[in-house]
């Protein structure tokens, strides 16, 4: 493997839904051979929206102060970063500005885990495939995705092709592409992520075509384990640089908010 193997998509307990202390996180992904990481835990939202599975605004501060600890405590051995991931959600980006005004963070992924008030990767509600067309679950979803990167708040896009997530793949694959346009059009990365190997659907996100076709527009890849626990760090990164590679994509980090690389 060549270059510097950099982790930008974990998580931290303040979530509800993750394991492990973050030094955990970063003593993993030194034993992982990593050179650095990146805490992306799911941001505070408005109340009312998927309460459960994040940090409350309260919480905030004490993020920040435990990913800084950690930075401090692996200094010269590991680049800890500063991070989040974000909800894209019609209606709510006025609040998002706001947190995503109240620290100095490296890496903002945008993601979107509901198409209205239906949550598309909770096991729970996988029923819900089946009272839609799939055709139209895609360009509903990836109309929320062009609008997560024109709204001009994030860095990428997080688990590009995420309604595969139980096996219900995309049938025509026309509103990807176009997503795919405006990805590039308005200068995101993609959040390479290898959560979906560990998946039902066993695969990463995104798909091997989507790859490529990411790949010739231009649009670099952040690569991310997704880690909900310190043992997922890093998790398949060979296979992933390997899937990148192979259709001539760039890996990139971000620091600042600024891509590196
Ligand atoms: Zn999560
Ligand atoms: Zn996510």
């Amino acid at each position: 493997m060549t270059g510097p193997l950099f982790d930008s998509h974990m998580h931290t307990p303040l979530c509800g839904h993750a394991t492990g202390s973050p030094r955990e996180y970063a003593q993993a992904a030194l034993d992982a051979g990593l050179t650095g990481i990146c805490f992306t835990d799911h941001t505070p939202m408005p109340a009312w929206y998927d309460a459960p599975w994040r940090m409350r605004l309260d919480q905030l501060t004490q993020y920040v102060e435990d990913v800084r600890a950690v930075q401090a405590e692996f200094s010269g051995r590991l680049d800890v970063r500063l991070g989040l991931e974000a909800d894209f959600h019609p209606g709510t980006e006025r609040y998002l500005e706001g947190v995503l005004g109240a620290h100095a963070w490296d890496y903002v992924i945008g993601s979107i885990h509901y198409i209205g008030a239906w949550g598309l990767d909770n096991p729970e509600f996988i029923a819900e495939y089946d009272n839609r067309d799939l055709a139209g679950v895609y360009r509903d979803y990836y109309a929320l995705v062009e609008g997560a990167a024109k709204s001009g708040l994030f860095d990428s896009i997080g688990h590009l092709d995420l309604p595969k997530k139980f096996g219900h793949r995309d049938p025509d694959g026309y509103a990807a592409l176009h997503a795919l346009d405006v990805i590039a059009e308005r200068g995101l990365s993609l959040d390479f992520n290898t959560a979906g190997w560990r998946k039902p659907v066993a695969e990463a996100y995104p798909a091997p075509d989507l790859t490529r076709q990411a790949a010739e527009r231009g649009i670099p890849f952040v690569l991310g384990s997704d880690a909900h626990k310190p043992g997922e760090v890093g998790h398949r990164f060979t296979d992933a640089i390997k899937q990148i590679h192979d259709v001539g994509g760039r890996i990139v980090t971000y620091q600042g908010r600024m891509r590196h690389g």
